[in-house]
This record gives C-alpha cells, structure tokens and sequence, in this order.
C-alpha cells in the first residue's frame, strides 16, 4: 500500500510577494523552526502546533467569538478576548467568527494538491516578472516530505521554485531539497558561534557547513543577513560575514534585511519566551555603510529580500 500523500502544517500563504526571491512570488509560511532568533518576526512559525493569534487593537467587542467556541472560551477580562492556551484545541471555529480579523489561526494542515492549486493561480504574474513559488516558515523544511512534494510538483509545471532555509537541518535533508529547488535563500545570522548561540539559541557549526555543502551542489543561493542594532551588526562580525559569503562558490547576492520595530508587538502577542527584543530599525545611511562591506568583499548586495 502507497503511503499517504504527506500534509503541510501553514501559518500563511502571502501572494504578491516581492521580498523573498525574483518577482513577483507566493510565499509559503510553514510552522515549527529549530532555532529561537531573539528577534523573529514571524513567533507565529516557531512553534510546530497550531495557535491562536489575537490583534486586541481590531476588537470590537461583539463577543462572537465566545459563541462559535464550543467550549465558550474567549473572555474580555483584559480587553484582548483571549482564551486560555491550555484549554484552546486550536479549530479555528473563533477566527473564522471573528468579523474585524482580530482573530487569526496560524496552522492549518495543506495538501500538495491544495497548496500547488493555489499557488498556481498566479502563474501569470510569476511568467510576467521571473517570480514563482517560495517555501519560508519557520523552517520549510522541518517539513521536509510536504516541501519535497511541492517542489516536485512546481517544477513539474515549470514554476520557479525557492526555499528560505535558516540551515539547521539535516545534511540528507538539505541536499535533497538541493535537487528540487531552483533557489535557496540561507540565512546567516552570526558569524560568530557563541553569539548565534546566544542570540538565536544554537551554534553554527551545522548552518555553517550546511552552507558549505550546499554551495558546492547548488548554484544559485542568495545569502540573507537580517542585521539586528547590537546582536549582528558590528563591523567585525558583518566583515567575518562577507568574507564567509564570498568565499563559497554559488552565491549570487547578499540581501541584507534590516530589523523592523513591527514584529515587536507581534512576539508580545505570540508569547514566546525569550523573544522580547526591543532595538530601533537601523537608518539608512548605516544600511548603505553595511551593504559596502559586503561589495568590497566581490559580493552583489541588495538591502531588503
Ligand atoms: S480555537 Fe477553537 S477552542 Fe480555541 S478559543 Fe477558538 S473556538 Fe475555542
Ligand atoms: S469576534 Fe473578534 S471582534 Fe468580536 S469579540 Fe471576538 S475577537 Fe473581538
């Protein structure tokens, strides 16, 4: 007996993207990520089970959310209509209630044919600008089996395909994926290991050879550098950086991605510990003194996706 076609846990499905790869593209947020970035943005990827996310800010205080639950669990005690997490069982039935979207479910299960019927509604767009279809999350390939069937698919029908890895995964897992995609984006977060540890909450060892081993296979990868005021943005660390991107064969370009206040409110809402970071963006005229870091390394640099 075949086994069952795998399913994808999805926190987001974004159409229209222009920040994570060529064109226009859609962007596929999965759930569950091995690291713990102090100042993720997307707290709503970290976790491997679906959630609720509440907008207190877009509440009206209808109370139809209390009445979709079955098991009547919202309350406005503190003016959020939160439902306590323990005994929430994640259906949804509240957001889909909820007429302002101060509801939100973040994880629902996909299947291959579903997501690839939806991601190719926009296939004009993809062939009018060199855009196409990117895997993001949380780390897309924490779920491995579901990506690999996508891209499968996507490549089948000619759309170009890219997967936004933090490069904590499998060797085995990666390489794979390697044969699947037309384009990486890897992240590097730290060039230093006990900093990534601290800051992001493992080593990287692992990124960093993951990197090595996927450059040597792979020819197009672009190298993302979120650059976080006081954790990465040194000039020692972002010089260690571009000499670690420019020594490895098949980088195309650097995007440098510079740290927004707006995922502040957003790790509050989520609640995962250790996620509190607060730091003001970085101005402009530092993000063009970065980016020349990394051209006078060899390195074509982009700052934003
Ligand atoms: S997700 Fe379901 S169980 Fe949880 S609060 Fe909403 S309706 Fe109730
Ligand atoms: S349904 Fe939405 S707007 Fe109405 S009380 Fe619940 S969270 Fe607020």
């Amino acid at each position: 007996m075949n086994p069952a076609p795998p399913t994808g846990l999805v926190f987001d499905v974004q159409r229209f993207s222009v920040h994570d790869g060529p064109g226009i593209r859609t962007t596929v947020f999965l759930k569950g990520c091995p690291l713990a970035c102090r100042w993720c943005h997307n707290p709503e990827g970290m976790r491997t089970a679906p959630e609720i996310l509440v907008t207190p800010d877009r509440c009206i205080a209808c109370g139809a959310c209390v009445d979709a639950c079955p098991h009547g669990l919202p309350s406005g005690i503190d003016g959020g209509w939160a439902e306590p997490k323990e005994r929430c069982e994640a259906c949804g039935l509240c957001a889909d209630a909820c007429p302002t979207g101060a509801r939100r479910l973040a994880g629902w299960a996909m299947t291959v044919e579903g997501l690839v019927d939806q991601a190719t509604r926009d296939r004009v767009f993809y062939e009018q600008s060199g855009g196409g279809v990117t895997f993001s999350g949380g780390e897309p390939l924490s779920q491995a089996e579901f990506v690999f069937a996508c891209l499968e698919s996507l490549s089948e029908l000619g759309v170009h395909t890219a997967v936004d890895t933090c490069g904590l995964v499998d060797r085995e897992v990666l390489l794979r994926a390697a044969g699947l995609a037309d384009l990486f984006l890897f992240d590097i977060k730290h060039a230093d290991e006990v900093s990534h540890a601290e800051w992001v909450g493992a080593p990287n060892d692992r990124i960093l050879a993951n990197l090595e081993a996927l450059a040597a296979v792979h020819t197009a990868i672009w190298v993302r550098i979120p650059v976080i005021p006081g954790a990465n943005d040194d000039t020692e660390n972002l010089r260690r950086t571009a000499a670690l991107a420019a020594s490895l064969p098949g980088i195309l370009q650097v995007s440098l991605l510079p740290y927004h206040e707006l995922g502040e409110d957003k790790r509050e809402r989520v609640g995962v510990p250790g996620t509190t970071f607060r730091a003001q963006s970085p101005a402009a005229d530092r993000m063009r003194d970065i980016a020349t870091i990394f051209e006078e390394a060899g390195l074509l640099t982009v700052i934003g996706g």
